[in-house]
């Protein structure tokens, strides 16, 4: 209880020593450019796509963090206080900083960039109490529907350019496009009854649904949720009585617990092997290919594609 006042009071005092003359307009003839923090990588990386040179991007959650479970540091707090705009993912992925950006959305134009998504195509796992899966990047053709959403915000605090963030949308679309193209192609490789994809948690449900993969997670949709030893076990079941060749870790979850599932199929007499990292709800670092949005989508699938089907360069 202690904790949450403190922090409450910290956010507070930050807030108000950022200062509101901070958030006016950014002036375009001084250089002055649109500051604009993002949560998790995958928005960062839209926003830099879209806002080009007129924006400057900080990205909250670093590569390889979990951001079901992140908690803003003073300095990100003291960055949302000056920033003209915050684009976050929403669907509750950002479990921990639902009160700060509540609290932003008071003076700072605040976007949950999957607001954009068409809530018919969400979809709604039994195990997350009726609440909407928030992975929606998985699927290229629903995370491209977040760009307009982007564009829109940031033309609405910088009308003035907003024809260069109208072309910037476009071209980036484009090669979304042929992005999900590429996973699609790549996907047609791997046999239908091979089509199963094992993580450590269950964030890939946008992925099964839009290329036609069965997909296991250990644990829920959050990380939040425990692993129990039923769980390994019924786990390792499935994946020997299916004959599974691969699972796969993720970048930003402990690989404990599989290769607690894969001690377990091979108990059952079966050997399954790790196929790779993936990056999942963080992107690689800054400066390398896995650190974009298209780049990590392609690593992450042909990673997917050569495990599965025994490939063993990539
Ligand atoms: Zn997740």
């Amino acid at each position: 209880m202690q904790r949450i006042y403190i922090s409450v009071c910290l956010i507070g005092i930050l807030i108000w020593s950022s200062g509101c003359d901070l958030k006016g307009q950014p002036d375009a003839a001084t250089g002055d450019k649109l500051r604009v923090v993002a949560t998790i990588g995958m928005i960062t990386d839209v926003v830099k796509n879209v806002g080009g040179t007129r924006v400057e991007v900080t990205g909250m959650v670093a590569p390889g963090v979990d951001p079901h479970f992140y908690n803003p540091t003073p300095k990100d707090v003291q960055r949302l206080g000056s920033a003209h705009i915050i684009f976050y993912n929403g669907l509750y992925l950002e479990a921990k900083m639902t009160d700060i950006l509540a609290k932003m959305s008071e003076d700072t134009l605040t976007v949950a960039v999957t607001d954009a998504v068409d809530r018919r195509l969400l979809l709604t796992p039994a195990e997350f109490e009726g609440l909407y899966d928030p992975h929606v990047w998985f699927d290229v053709k629903l995370w491209m529907q977040t760009v307009g959403k982007i564009r829109d915000a940031l033309s609405e605090f910088d009308a003035d350019n907003t024809a260069l963030y109208r072309s910037n949308a476009e071209r980036y679309l484009t090669e979304l496009k042929e992005l999900d193209a590429y996973v699609k192609s790549q996907v047609e490789r791997v046999p239908s009854e091979q089509r199963v994809l094992v993580t450590a948690h269950d964030c890939f449900n946008y992925f099964g649904e839009a290329y036609g993969f069965e997909v296991r997670g250990l644990q829920g949709v959050s990380t939040a949720t425990e692993v129990g030893i039923a769980d390994v076990q019924e786990l390792a079941t499935f994946i020997a009585e299916r004959r599974i060749s691969a699972i796969f870790v993720e970048s930003s979850v402990s690989s404990r617990s599989l290769e607690a599932v894969k001690a377990a199929v091979k108990s059952k007499g079966f050997d399954v092997k790790i196929g790779g990292v993936l990056f999942t709800d963080a992107m690689g670092n800054e400066g390398t290919p896995e650190g974009t949005y298209i780049w990590m989508t392609r690593y992450n699938i042909n990673t997917i594609v050569h495990a599965l089907i025994g490939e063993s360069e990539l």
